[in-house]
Formats: C-alpha cells, structure tokens, sequence
C-alpha cells in the first residue's frame, strides 16, 4: 500500500504556496524536494558531531568519519558495488563525470574514440570534448530516432577496435526515455571499450545494481534523490580507478609528499581531495534510507500510474505532442503544444502555482533534431498525485486559450 498522504506529510515544502496557489512541484528532474528526515539530519550534524574527518583522533571527528564512512557503506549496498572503496563521494554527476573524463584523457591516443548519444545531458557530452581536444580522440554520437529512442543498429556499427569508451545516460533528463543500457554495455564489453552510464534521473526511480548491470562507471547525484545539492556518486570498478590518475590534489588524497615527488592514497582516498561535504555525505545516506523505506518497487508501480494518467490526459490537448514515445520511459513528459512557445506556458502555468521546466534542459542536440526550441517538461516523483496533475493539465489548457 502507499499512502500517498503520509508520504507527502514528509515534505514540508509541499504545503507551501506560490503566486497564492498550492504548490504543484513538477520540475522533480532538475531537482527533487527534501523529507524533514534529510532536513532534520543536516541540523543534527552540525549541531552535534560537527569536526573533520580522517584526521583527529579526538572523539567528534571519530563519529563524524564514522558516520561519513557508514554512509558510503549503505551506498554500497545500496547500488550492490563489490567494494565500498569503489564508491567515491563527489558534489554531483557533473564532477563525477569530469573526474573519469580528465583521467581518461590521459589514457587516450591519438585516433582513438569514444562514443555518446544523441540524448545525452551536456554533462555527458563537453567533458568527453575536452577530453578529446586534449588526446587527439574522436567523438562518436549514437543517434536519436523519431520516437526518443536511440538508434541501437548505428550503435553496433559504429563500435570498432577504436572505441575505448562510451558514456550514455540510464534515463534521459530531456525525455524521459529509459536507455537500453544491458545491450549497450554488453556490445561495448564484446569489443573491450568501458562504459560510463550518467544515472542523474535514474536513481530517483529506481535501484541501480553495478555488478549486475556490469558497467564500468556509475554516476548520480544526491539532490536528485531526496539528498542535499553539492552531493553525489561516482561508482567505479577497482581495477579501473587504480588505472585512472588521480583528479584533484590536495590533502588526503596523497600517501607521501615531497617536492621530488608525491605519491597517491589508496582508495577511494585517492580521488577525494581536501574536506569534502561531510554533512552532505552522511545525510545523503539517510536520503537513501528514505527512498528504501519508502520502496523502490512501490515508486515505480505509482509512478508509471502518473505517468499514464498525465499523458492520456495532456493528450487530450488539441495540438498537444509529446516528445519521448516508447514503452520505456521514466515519469516525465515533455511536450509542446502547436503554435506556442514553451517558455510562455511554463510562465503562465506559474501563475497557477505549477513548477515546470521549459527550454532544452541542458540537452540542446535533442532539441536540433526534433527542430524545436526546447519544451514543457512535467517530472514526477513519488509525492505528487493525480489531483495535481489535474491542476497543470487545466493551467495548461488556460495557457493555450490565452496564447493562441
Ligand atoms: C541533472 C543531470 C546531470 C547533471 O547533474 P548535476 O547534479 O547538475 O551535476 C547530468 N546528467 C543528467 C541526465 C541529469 O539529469
């Protein structure tokens, strides 16, 4: 049973209002919003065990590194990684991306390649640029089709003795496509290319496993799922961060330092450079015990009825299209409507208290192919219901009255 009520009691954002209207959150795939767990734990923290880690033996920085190390346990097990050293604290998906792309930049020769899709955040696309400018490596795109999906007959064919990795996202942010990940990772293996999936909007719907999924990279962010901004994860396999150097310099991440020469902490020290966001670290572990308590089968059960029930019903919207039409596809519907702008509806539903997303959504390749300039995106979560679904589907009619 879910009991969406005593869920949404745990958000205390949800009570508020905007422009005189009850708050309807809809824009869950730029960032979720926080249970008082989350917010009550960040208090804690600081007012009671506060001091950094790793470094004192005085008692406050004992339970901090505790709880610090605790959590990255939990987030081990979390997304069932052998090694809880192969879990590294990051302060988002962007950084962890940046961190494999910089190291493999220096692994690279010239004329190798390294495949993205046509769907990718811009996260997951101008860290692989760099690192190509820097290495002489090519760039390869898996291109789009009609219907959101990725074109996985191009995929195969441009994978080549070349390919030394491919960087696709689990869930599309822009859409909502769920990515056939299994088979782009296996095809990926069969040539010995690594894989780096950007699980930004997966983790808030689901569990990743990284040893069954068998990808090399793994990464999220915390304030997408229920967690504080400036927190994330960078999953990788040992054998591949002992491979990669190190990204950042500084203190904790060395063994021994003199002028001559420095060498590294063993890890997952070794890419965790200066204090890190310790509050940040801990409380995105009770993020995630939330999200566990709550049940992952049971999000996933309520939100494809969410999921349903919007779409049939913004369909019904005369010159309404949704972009993203598979059966694979995580809570999110991103449409147009004939004749208007999106930024327009996004402003004017605004006014009726509805949060939506409009633009390209950090993903603008995506929009040059549906030729479009961006579009009205409505993400759910968990907490939100058909009544406020109801709600933007009447502000968005009100809208297309007004505009057109
Ligand atoms: C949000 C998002 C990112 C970037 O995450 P940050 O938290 O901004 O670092 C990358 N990829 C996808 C698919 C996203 O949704």
């Amino acid at each position: 049973m879910f009991d969406i009520q005593a869920i949404r009691a745990d958000f205390p954002i949800l009570k508020e209002k905007v422009n005189a209207k009850p708050l309807v959150y809809f824009d869950n795939g730029a960032t979720s919003q926080k249970p008082k767990v989350v917010l009550d734990a960040i208090q804690q923290y600081y007012t009671e065990i506060n001091a950094n880690i790793h470094r004192g033996v005085h008692t406050l920085s004992q339970l901090a590194t505790d709880a610090y190390e605790e959590s990255r346990f939990k987030i081990q097990k979390h997304i069932n990684a052998k090694h809880a050293h192969e879990v590294l604290f990051t302060s988002g998906t962007t950084f962890g991306i940046n961190l494999v792309a910089n190291g493999f930049a220096q692994l690279l020769q010239p004329g190798d390649e390294i495949i993205v899709s046509e769907l990718e955040h811009h996260s997951n696309i101008v860290p692989w640029q760099f690192a190509c400018q820097r290495s002489g490596a090519v760039l390869k795109v898996i291109p789009l089709k009609e219907n959101g999906e990725l074109n996985m007959e191009v995929y195969q064919q441009l994978l080549t003795n070349k390919t030394k990795l491919v960087a696709v996202n689990h869930i599309s942010n822009a859409l909502g496509v769920i990515n056939p990940i299994e088979f782009i990772i296996e095809k990926a293996h069969q040539i010995g290319a690594a894989v780096f999936i950007d699980g930004a909007q997966a983790t808030p719907h689901l569990k990743p496993d990284v040893q069954a999924l068998d990808c090399d990279f793994y990464a999220f962010s915390g304030h997408k799922i229920c967690g504080p901004t400036g927190t994330g994860i960078l999953y990788g396999k040992e054998a591949w961060l002992n491979a990669l150097p190190p990204y950042q310099g500084g203190g904790e991440m060395i063994k021994e330092v003199t002028f001559e020469e420095t060498t590294f902490a063993e890890l997952p020290h070794k890419f965790e450079a200066g204090t890190p966001n310790i509050a940040g670290g801990i409380v995105l572990g009770v993020a995630i015990d939330y999200l566990n308590q709550v049940g992952f089968d049971a999000i996933a059960a309520y939100e494809k009825e969410l999921l349903d029930y919007a779409t049939e019903q913004l369909l019904q919207i005369p010159g309404l299209r949704i972009y993203g039409n598979t059966e694979h596809k995580a809570s999110v519907v991103s449409f147009n409507i004939d004749g208007i702008h999106p930024y327009d509806i996004g402003a004017i539903v605004d006014k009726m208290g509805v949060a939506v997303r409009t633009g390209h959504h950090c993903a603008q390749p995506i929009m040059r192919y549906f030729n479009i300039p961006g579009t009205v995106r409505a993400s759910f979560m968990f907490y939100n219901t058909k009544e406020e679904i109801d709600v933007l589907v009447q502000a968005v009619k009100k809208a297309q009255t007004m505009l057109l």
